[in-house]
């Protein structure tokens, strides 16, 4: 028997995926290349947007038609939800929500399919089980899953259930496992990562212990709320070396009144304080490094990302020009922008979604704009520094092979090729690169920054 994952949505779902993988590894069901090879398809689903959710209909339907005899199975946002089951009846073997996973999928190839693992152990918490790594140096790994705040256009409550944290020595356990195997970067993953509290730990002391993990290794963490950004947070952010400069940071709305909606449980006020509170923190490191302490020297400004939601039930073109003048004053590195898209079960589902697609669509492009701007001003600070990079690709050639050939002198060799790989600094910014050497994938190298674009800078090896 083989399978075949479909994935959809954030980095937690493709981290749901790399267990899912460990568990069936066990069980000898071996991954396909493609549906085509697949006896069972597994669909790790998105409910965040209807466009998402659509995805997974029509692929649902196509497998069905086309190849009857597959079996399907579908987890992830979607698997609770009762008018997804009854879309989906007679075409899904298994509607199976993720935690459950391990169990359910284990009666299913036990009695259906006479499929044994004599290692019941393996039936557990599938945040216990060992995730079959699909990248060789950068690792994703939730430490906590569900939300207890319930943003009312989210489905998150909903399809994970309440918050629970990963117990601190699991955690601890997965990450030395990986750094021994030299992973370069680390991501922590919770859809509310910065409300993480284990017995007697919570987000930063987690951060100090992982921080004092011997090895060169990146942290990065994935989301923050800011209700729950506290200062002891953002010291242990600013002081660290392993943490990234990198700060996740959802504003969804620049208006009170839109955010008191959307029951976020902060103001614009308090989002800006923190904003100020991040950058400051990093400037008075800078400043006292002159003064002979020990500090994290090669620290980047704090690279800011947000998530804005535009066109949320009832915003007015004064609640939205509020965010923009939000996102031109933060100077935002990234944004997620989305059109609101109303989702079955949440608050917001019952407000009209009066805003029309024709708006949103302008919504969307106006803050882009701002964005392409504020990133690019951001970007023209790296400009003629030499940064660390994490090598991600090797791309084609920079230049033709008929400039090659113009360019190298009778008889020379076309050594002289430069290599054009990708990479990405700590603060998330992609980084095209030449070489004339071949540089190892997943390995730090030292780039001099020579150019800046709006989503992504250039350099050569220094
Ligand atoms: S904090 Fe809000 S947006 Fe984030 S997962 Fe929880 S309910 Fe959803």
């Amino acid at each position: 028997m083989r399978y075949y994952l479909k994935i959809f949505g954030c980095q937690m779902n493709y981290s749901d995926a790399e267990r899912i993988s460990a568990f069936l590894d066990e069980y000898k069901i071996k991954q396909a290349a493609s549906v085509d090879e697949a006896d069972l398809v597994i669909f790790v689903t998105c409910g965040v947007r209807q466009s998402a959710e659509d995805r997974v209909y029509g692929q649902i339907n196509n497998i069905s038609k086309h190849y009857p005899k597959k079996k399907i199975i579908l987890t992830g946002c979607l698997a609770h939800r009762k008018d997804v089951q009854r879309r989906l009846k007679g075409k899904v073997e298994l509607f199976c929500e993720i935690k459950n996973f391990p169990k359910e999928i284990k009666k299913i190839l036990n009695t259906k399919y006479q499929i044994l693992n004599t290692k019941d152990k393996l039936c557990k918490d599938y945040l216990q089980i060992t995730p079959k790594n699909s990248n060789p140096y950068t690792a994703h790994i939730p430490i906590m899953t569900g939300c207890n705040n319930f943003c009312s256009y989210c489905v998150v409550p909903y399809a994970r259930g309440r918050e629970y944290s990963r117990p601190a020595e699991d955690i601890l356990r997965e990450i030395k496992s990986l750094v021994k195997k030299r992973y370069k970067e680390i991501f922590l993953l919770g859809q509310n990562v910065n409300s993480y509290r284990s017995v007697k730990i919570n987000f930063p002391k987690l951060l100090h212990k992982i921080e004092k993990i011997l090895g060169n290794f990146w942290l990065v963490f994935l989301t923050s709320h800011p209700k729950d950004m506290s200062d002891e947070l953002i010291e242990a952010i600013a002081q660290s070396k392993k943490i990234c400069e990198y700060v996740s940071l959802p504003a969804q709305s620049g208006d009170n009144e839109i955010l008191r909606k959307m029951n976020r449980h902060y103001t614009i006020a308090h989002y800006r304080k923190l904003i100020k509170k991040i950058k400051l923190s990093f400037e008075e490191l800078r400043a006292n490094s002159d003064q002979g302490k020990r500090l994290a020297l090669d620290k980047l400004p704090p690279a800011i990302s947000t998530d804005i939601i535009v066109g949320f039930p009832g915003e007015t073109k004064k609640q939205f020009e509020n965010t923009a003048k939000l996102m031109r004053e933060i100077k935002f590195d990234m944004a997620y922008i989305n059109q609101y898209s109303p989702r079955p079960e949440t608050a917001a589902w019952k407000l009209k979604d009066n805003v029309s697609k024709k708006e949103k669509v302008r919504r969307d492009k106006l803050l882009t704009e701002i964005l392409k701007k504020t990133a690019l001003e951001n970007n023209n600070k790296y400009v003629g520094n030499v940064i660390e990079v994490l090598v991600d690709k090797k791309l084609g050639s920079k230049l033709s092979f008929g400039e090659l050939r113009a360019n190298s002198k009778q008889g020379e060799s076309l050594a002289l090729e430069p290599h054009e790989y990708l990479a990405h600094t700590r603060t998330q910014k992609k980084v095209i690169f030449f070489s004339n050497k071949k540089i190892p994938i997943g390995s730090f190298q030292k780039i001099k920054i020579t150019k800046a674009k709006a989503f992504g800078l250039v350099g050569k090896i220094n």
